[in-house]
C-alpha cells in the first residue's frame, strides 16, 4: 500500500522540474524499490496531422533498476487529441505479476506519470508553435532552418537538395477565389505536396505562396516535374473548380561547402528570383557562378548613374542587306559598354536594367546618339540608311513615348524616315493594348515600328492582324536548323506578312546556305555575321559609303 505521505511526496517531487523526465526516475525511486518494479516505460504518441501522415511515436525509460525483469503490468491513455500516452511496467522476474489490488495501489501514481508526459507535450508544443506555419502545419522558415541544422551537424544534409519555390499566378487564384478559400487552396496544395515525401525530407512554408522543401538528390527530377503542376481545387458559389498551380524554383545542391546553415535558403530564394525575373525559366540552381553573375549585375547598377555621365556607352552598328543585290539597306544600333579597355556586349547588363528600369534611360541614350550621329552624316553630305533602335518594354507604361521619341528626333532635326523602332512582342494582355497604342502613335509619327524575335515567343501573325506593325524580323532560332518544317513555317510567314504589308528581315545569318534558304522563301532581307559583325561608327560609315557587298 502506497501511503499518503509518500504520494504527496511523490507529487511533490515531479512536479518540480516540468521539463525533463529525469525528474520522475528520481522521484519514483522508492516507490520502485518497495514493489521490485525495474523498469518503467513510457510511449508517447502524437495524433495524425497535416503534417505527419502516420502518427509519430517516442520512447521514454523513465526508471531503470537493474536485475532480469519481466512485464507486469500495462495502463493505457488517450489525450484529448487522440494521441496515446502507454506506460509499461516491468518487475523482478522472481517476483509474481501484480495483484489487482497493487495495480490499484500504482494508479494514482502512474495517473500523475501520465499527467507529467502530457505537461511534458505541452510545453514541447508550445515550443514547436513557433516554428510552425499555422495554415498548414508545416514548418516554418524557423522550423525549417532548425531541422536543416540537425541534419548539417548528424552529417546528413549531403543527401540532400533544398528548394525554394514561389508558386505561380497566385495573384489571379486569389481575386478567383477570394482569401479564405484562397488559404484553404494552399492548405490543400501543401498536403497534396507532402504526400511525396519519403522518410527525413521536408516541406516547409515560410508565408504566403513560397515554400521551401529539402529532397533527397535522386529524388530532384521527380520532385520538379511534380511541382510544375499541381492540381487541386477550390470552391466557387458552393462547386468545386480544379486549379493547377505552378511554382518557380531555385535549388540549391547541398555539398562539403556548405557549413552553416544561414545562407542556404538566401542562396535558393536567389536562384528563385534569377528563375524567375531573369532567366524567365521554371528553375534555376544556385551555383557560384549565379552568384557572382548576381554580384556582377549588382556592380553594374551601381554604375550605371556615372557610367551614363561619362558616356561609356556606345551604339554599334549592323547592317541589313537586300537579300537580292546585297545593297545596304539599313543598320540596328546595339549598344555596347566600352569598359576597362574592352567592349561589354548587352547580354550581360541589359536584363540587369531592365528589372529596375534603367533601360529606359539607357534606349533614350542610345537614340540620342544614333539622331546625333545620322545629323553629322547629313551634314558631310552623305545619305543615311535607316537606323533601328531597340526599345525595352519597359517603356510600354510611359503614355508619351511616341512624344518622347519624336522629341529627340526634333532636336537634332532628323527626318522620322531615319529611324525605325525595335520592340520584342508580348502575351501579356494589358501590355498588348499598350503597344497598340504605341504603335498607333508612331504610325502618325511616320516612323516604322518592328516586331523583334518574331517567332521565340507567343507571337502568332493572327495576333499580329491587329497590330500596325511595319517589319518582322525573324529570330535566329528560326534559321538555325532550316528543315522541312522550319520551311513551311517560314515560306507562310512571308507570305502572310507581305499580305498584312509587312516587310521580313531574318536576323542572326551565318551562311550561304541560309541566304539561298531565305531567299527561297522570299525573305526581303537579312543581318548577320555572314556580312558583318556590329561595328562602330566610323567602320560603318566606310560601309555605307560603299552602298553594297561586292558579292558575284
Ligand atoms: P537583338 O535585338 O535580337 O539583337 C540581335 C543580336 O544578335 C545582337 O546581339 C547581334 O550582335 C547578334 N547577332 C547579329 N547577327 C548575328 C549572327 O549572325 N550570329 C549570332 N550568333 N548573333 C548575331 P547583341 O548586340 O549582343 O545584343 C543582344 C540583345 O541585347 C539584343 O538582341 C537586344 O535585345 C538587346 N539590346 C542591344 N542593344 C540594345 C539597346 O540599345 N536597348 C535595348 N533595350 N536592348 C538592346
Ligand atoms: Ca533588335
Ligand atoms: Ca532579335
Amino acid at each position: 500500500m502506497i501511503s499518503n505521505e509518500l504520494l504527496k511526496r511523490f507529487i511533490y517531487d515531479v512536479s518540480v522540474e516540468d521539463d525533463t523526465f529525469e525528474i520522475i526516475g528520481k522521484a519514483f525511486d522508492k516507490i520502485g524499490e518497495s514493489y521490485g518494479i525495474t523498469e518503467v516505460k513510457a510511449t508517447l504518441l502524437a495524433p495524425v496531422t497535416y503534417c505527419s501522415k502516420e502518427a509519430k511515436s517516442k520512447e521514454v525509460i523513465l526508471f531503470k533498476q537493474q536485475g532480469s525483469s519481466q512485464f507486469a503490468y500495462c495502463e493505457e491513455y488517450v489525450t484529448r487529441e487522440e494521441g496515446k500516452v502507454i506506460l509499461n511496467i516491468y518487475r523482478l522476474s522472481d517476483l509474481p505479476a501484480f495483484s489487482e489490488e497493487e495495480k490499484e495501489d500504482l494508479k494514482p501514481i502512474l495517473n500523475i506519470i501520465y499527467m507529467h508526459c502530457e505537461k511534458w507535450k505541452l510545453i514541447h508544443l508550445v515550443r514547436d508553435i513557433g516554428k510552425m506555419d499555422s495554415l498548414t502545419g508545416l514548418p516554418n522558415s524557423g522550423g525549417f532552418l532548425s531541422y536543416i541544422d540537425e541534419q548539417l551537424k548528424e552529417g546528413a544534409l549531403l543527401q540532400y537538395n533544398t528548394y525554394y519555390f514561389n508558386l505561380t499566378r497566385f495573384g489571379l487564384i486569389n481575386k478567383r477565389f477570394g482569401v479564405k478559400e484562397t488559404d484553404r487552396i494552399i492548405a490543400r496544395y501543401a498536403s497534396f505536396v507532402l504526400e511525396f515525401l519519403q522518410e527525413g525530407e521536408r516541406l516547409g512554408r515560410l508565408g504566403g505562396d513560397n515554400f521551401v522543401a529539402l529532397i533527397r538528390k535522386e529524388r530532384n527530377d521527380a520532385f520538379l516535374e511534380l511541382i510544375s503542376g499541381v492540381t487541386t481545387y477550390g470552391i466557387l458559389d458552393g462547386k468545386k473548380e480544379p486549379v493547377t498551380i505552378g511554382a518557380v524554383t531555385g535549388i540549391l545542391e547541398i555539398d562539403e561547402s556548405i557549413t552553416d546553415c544561414g545562407t542556404v535558403l538566401n542562396d535558393c530564394a536567389m536562384a528563385m528570383n534569377i528563375a524567375k525575373h531573369v532567366k524567365k525559366t521554371a528553375y534555376a540552381y544556385a551555383s557560384k557562378e549565379l552568384k557572382e553573375s548576381i554580384m556582377r549585375r549588382n556592380e553594374m547598377i551601381v554604375e550605371f548613374p556615372n557610367a551614363i555621365k561619362n558616356h561609356e556607352f556606345q551604339a554599334f552598328y549592323q547592317p541589313k542587306v537586300s537579300i537580292s543585290d546585297y545593297v545596304i539597306v539599313g543598320a540596328e544600333a546595339l549598344v555596347r559598354w566600352k569598359k576597362d579597355n574592352g567592349f561589354v556586349s548587352p547580354g550581360e547588363f541589359i536584363p540587369a536594367f531592365e528589372q529596375n528600369g534603367m533601360v529606359c534611360a539607357l534606349d533614350f541614350y542610345i537614340l540620342e546618339q544614333v539622331c546625333m550621329d545620322i545629323r553629322k552624316w547629313l551634314k558631310e553630305g552623305m545619305e543615311p540608311v535607316r537606323i533601328s533602335v531597340n526599345f525595352s518594354r519597359k517603356h510600354l507604361t510611359n503614355k508619351n513615348l511616341a512624344k518622347d521619341i519624336m522629341q529627340v528626333l526634333k532636336k537634332y532635326d532628323v527626318d522620322s524616315k531615319y529611324i525605325e523602332i525595335e520592340l520584342t512582342e508580348t502575351v501579356d494582355e494589358e501590355e498588348a493594348g499598350l503597344l497598340i497604342a504605341f504603335m498607333n502613335q508612331m504610325r502618325k509619327y511616320n516612323i516604322l515600328m518592328t516586331i523583334d524575335d518574331f517567332g521565340t515567343g507567343y507571337s502568332s501573325l493572327n495576333m499580329l492582324r491587329s497590330f500596325p506593325v511595319d517589319v518582322l524580323k525573324l529570330d535566329k532560332s528560326l534559321i538555325d536548323k532550316m528543315e522541312e518544317s522550319d520551311q513551311i513555317i517560314l515560306s507562310n510567314v512571308v507570305r502572310m506578312a507581305s499580305e498584312l504589308k509587312m516587310d521580313v528581315v531574318a536576323e542572326g545569318v551565318e551562311t550561304w546556305e541560309q541566304v539561298d534558304y531565305l531567299k527561297m522563301v522570299k525573305c526581303g532581307v537579312v543581318q548577320g555575321f555572314l556580312f558583318d559583325r556590329p561595328m562602330p561608327k566610323q567602320q560603318f560609315e566606310e560601309k555605307m559609303k560603299q552602298k553594297k557587298y561586292a558579292i558575284e
